[in-house]
């Protein structure tokens, strides 16, 4: 039987960001997906300047700039599909389109020589010995396993941790033709935990929602008065849904010491934006970085504390965010502000330079910025 430094299941963003600094590092991984890539996965792809940064660090420089499908100059907020405000942005927001994204990582592993298995399905784990049954009966040992694989991980049903917050994503691909937007479109008012969007994608732009997931609300009917209110004309096209942890975090220091869970199964997705790539590709390079110390588990931990840091202080502020009278607060405050929403992109959304409790604070060296 084979031993791996790492057995690391799903090959996603976090996924590949583990893998590929683990190959670079000179450890030997071993991924596991349960889909044939090129695969698709449900994603608006707005990549912020923090995810830039690492997606650089990931891809060799000569094919970093090939994975953006789209950038745009300018960010527009609405209350419903009333414009309040166009904002412009001193670095173009970049889009990625998730199907040529995720395919890159996995081309990029497999050029370091890393080895895959896709379209492995039905295999076990065997936790207490420290190794994994293929479907063909095979098996194969782990020092370390790593679970990327979505904000549904089969951790959480094998090690029986208890399901976070989730919210649902649905999202429609509109050719860019029937629509002509090129800005970065965020409309509020219309969920009650959450917003939708219109995102430019090469020849199509991207129309989601995602909100606080509850049972009983039919969020396509919700997705569909958007898109009707908006005028889009959405024949023929395909709804695609997932979901996505929207502010609880897996408690990883009650598993066994070499089990390591990173990104959306780790339930590291900002629960305001939603946003995911930046935490997915972050906490996989670093459990790849702590498996180059004695004690991973500790080290990973210690490593992600920030992240860990900001997804408790966005739950904590998500339901007052998205109360009637902070989001009525909020609409009047950005009307017609563009310095201002400029100020809150670049400097929270892209680089988290505050914290979502710190908001005040962000108004307050705005307005200082700005005497
Ligand atoms: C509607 C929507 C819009 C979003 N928009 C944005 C955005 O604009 N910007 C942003 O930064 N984030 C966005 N996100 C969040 C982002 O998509 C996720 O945070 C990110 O994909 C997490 O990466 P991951 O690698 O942890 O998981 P995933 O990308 O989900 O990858 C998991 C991988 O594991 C594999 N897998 C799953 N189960 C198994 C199994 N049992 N066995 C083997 N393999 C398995 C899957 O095939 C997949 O390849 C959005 C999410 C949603 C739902």
């Amino acid at each position: 039987m084979k031993t791996y430094d790492a057995v690391i299941i799903g090959a996603g963003p976090a996924g590949m960001g583990c893998a590929i600094s683990l190959v670079k590092s000179g450890k030997i991984p071993c991924v596991i997906d349960k889909a044939v890539f090129p695969r698709n996965k449900t994603c608006a792809g707005l990549v912020t300047a923090k995810t830039e940064r690492l997606i650089r660090q990931l891809l060799s420089d000569d094919h970093s700039d090939d994975v953006f499908c789209n950038s745009a100059d300018s960010i527009k907020l609405f209350q419903k599909s009333s414009e309040l405000v166009e904002a412009p942005l001193a670095r173009a927001v970049h889009l990625v389109d998730r199907i040529d994204f995720d395919n890159s990582l996995v081309d990029r592993y497999k050029s370091l020589g890393g080895t895959i298995l896709e379209g492995e399905r039905g295999f076990s784990v065997d936790y207490d010995n420290n190794r994994v049954t293929l479907s063909n009966g095979s098996e194969i040992g782990y020092n370390t396993i790593v679970f990327a694989d979505g904000a549904l991980s089969m951790a959480h049903k094998n090690l029986k941790v208890n399901k976070g917050r989730l919210a649902l994503g649905i999202e429609a691909y509109i050719p860019s033709n029937r629509t002509g937007i090129k800005s970065v479109n965020i409309y509020f008012d219309y969920l009650k935990d959450g917003y939708m969007w219109a995102f430019p994608h090469g020849d199509t732009v991207c129309f989601g929602a995602a909100n606080l997931f509850k049972k009983g609300v039919d969020y396509k009917a919700l997705f569909i008065d958007f898109l009707n209110d908006l005028g889009v004309d959405f024949t023929g096209v395909e709804f695609i849904g997932a979901f996505l942890p929207y502010g609880y975090i897996v408690p990883q220091e009650k598993l066994p010491l070499n089990v390591i869970l990173v990104g959306d199964a780790a339930g590291f997705a900002d629960p305001i934006s939603g946003e995911g790539l930046y935490m997915a590709l972050q906490s996989g390079i670093y459990a790849a970085e702590a498996m180059q110390t004695d004690d991973p588990k500790n080290s990973y931990l210690k490593k992600v504390k920030p992240i860990i840091e900001t997804v408790k202080d966005g739950a904590k502020v998500q339901k007052l965010f998205f109360s009637t009278a902070v989001q009525k607060t909020f609409l009047n405050k950005v009307k017609g502000k563009k310095g201002l929403v400029s100020y809150f992109f670049e400097n929270q959304v892209d680089e988290y330079k505050y914290a979502y409790r710190d908001i005040r604070k962000l108004y307050g060296d705005y307005k200082n910025r700005n005497k």
